[in-house]
């Protein structure tokens, strides 16, 4: 065991305080998206709200709109009108009467409440009294939301940096906005490296297997809101790899994926520091995913964006290395290259199933291919298992598998029916 590497919690921080500097050290460039293509995108300028949120007191309920006071005594109030959703603002409401009102309309001047209609007792034919219930009592402000209550004009309601989703899109829309600011998306230069890889529709040769690293990062790359940029896959010679490299400085990330373990045609760490790159880190005690490397290479002047960097992560080739140390330590970097607030990796709690227990390795961090029940009972965490795997090459578990089990450094042992940590994709 090399204790000269950093362990998960440093490499972590490594990127943390990485991601860190590039946020608040450059701001992307940003554009302007029509909502119903905006889901996934990053604000650029916060969202304000237009108008009062709500813009007018409005009835949460069908019901009577009433003073609170005069309606808890039980006395019949004459009906003095009505306001249907979508009417104008009308009352004053009269004293000792109350207002019919349905759902989402406005809330005439006078009245602080409204009785639900399934706590009134209506009286005269046709009906023109209402009274609340006995022993019902109603308190001012029950069933209304007050105008602005939510925002006041101006108000910023989203601040930039936010991921928009469905939630984020129908608040733009209740404020006009049919178009929204976002940064662009960082583009990402994936580079395949290996003599054994062929194209996806290619029939592999003996010895050779499909590239399945460029589709499954580019499908990574997407999900954390960046532009994937597939390159064309790098032969495992020197001068092929420093050609590659001399194009992927276009990116604003490069994702090098193969080629960074120990092995006599590991060339990349070499190619790298060819180009003077300054590296972070050159492995991590984890597993699978230990030759990890990551680092910055300069640009030229002419190629110069961003502060003059280009980040870079060196995956190892194992399809499973690939997607955990993509997920561990690029999505927080790609989520700082596209000005967003909050950055991965996502962890939760979950129980281990009754028929699993896990070995750890001592001074590795382990992140193993698992499945869990995200809709557990009431009261009970979700159930993960591990999902059996032939090691970092087994696409055909990690395709079966939802998340990742983690077990600690110091764990030597995870006991079927304890309390886990699990790395969400
Ligand atoms: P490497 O990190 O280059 O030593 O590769 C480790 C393992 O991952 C080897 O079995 C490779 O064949 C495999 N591998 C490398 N690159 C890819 C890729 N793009 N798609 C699928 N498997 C790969
Ligand atoms: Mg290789």
């Amino acid at each position: 065991m090399n204790s000269a590497l950093p362990n998960y919690e440093q490499a972590a921080a490594v990127v943390a305080a990485y991601a860190a500097r590039l946020g608040s050290g450059n701001r992307p460039t940003s554009e302007i998206v029509e909502l119903d293509r905006a889901s996934g995108r990053v604000l650029a300028s916060p969202l304000r709200a237009d108008e009062d949120q709500p813009p007018f007191a409005r009835s949460t309920r069908d019901g009577y709109a009433c003073r609170a006071d005069e309606a808890s005594q039980h006395t019949p109030l004459r009906i003095a009108g009505a306001t249907h959703a979508g009417e104008a603002p009308s009352g004053p409401l009269p004293l000792g009467a109350a207002w019919e009102i349905m759902t989402g309309a406005p809330v005439p001047a006078g009245a602080d409440a409204v009785m639900m209609i399934e706590h009134v007792e209506k009286s005269g034919s046709p009906v023109d009294h209402v009274r609340l219930l006995p022993p019902r009592k109603i308190k001012a402000g029950d069933n209304i939301v007050a105008q602005a209550a939510q925002a006041r004009r101006g108000e910023e309601l989203l601040p930039a940096g936010f991921t928009l989703g469905a939630a984020q899109i129908a608040l733009a829309a209740t404020c006009g906005q049919a178009s929204v600011d976002v940064f662009g998306r960082p583009r990402v230069a994936i580079l395949t490296t290996g003599d054994e890889l062929v194209a996806i529709d290619a029939v592999p040769g003996p010895g050779q297997i499909r590239n399945s690293n460029a589709p499954m990062l580019a499908a990574l790359v997407a999900a954390a809101g960046g532009e994937p940029w597939i390159l064309p896959t790098a032969a495992d010679t020197a001068p092929a790899l420093d050609a590659a490299l001399a194009q992927a400085v276009k990116a604003d990330l490069l994702l090098i994926s193969g080629g960074v373990s120990a092995g006599k045609f590991d060339l990349v760490e070499p190619a790298l520091a060819r180009l003077g790159a300054h590296f972070q880190f050159t492995g991590v005690r984890i597993q699978p995913g230990k030759p990890l490397v990551f680092g910055e290479l300069p640009l030229t002047a002419a190629e110069s964006h961003r502060g003059g960097v280009l980040p870079f992560f060196g995956l190892p080739g194992n399809p499973i290395s690939s997607a955990v140390t993509f997920l561990l330590f690029a999505t927080p970097v790609l989520a700082a290259l596209g000005g967003k607030r909050d950055s991965g990796p996502r962890f939760a709690l979950a129980h281990l199933s009754r028929d699993t227990e896990r070995q750890g390795k001592p001074g590795l961090t382990r992140f193993l291919p698992a499945l869990c029940d995200f809709n557990p009972a009431i009261g009970k965490l979700p159930e993960v298992a591990t999902v059996p795997w032939h090691g970092s090459g087994d696409l055909a578990a990690f395709a079966r598998s939802n998340c990742f089990l983690v077990i600690p450094e110091e764990e030597g042992f995870l006991e079927a029916g304890s309390t886990v940590r699990i790395l969400l994709p």
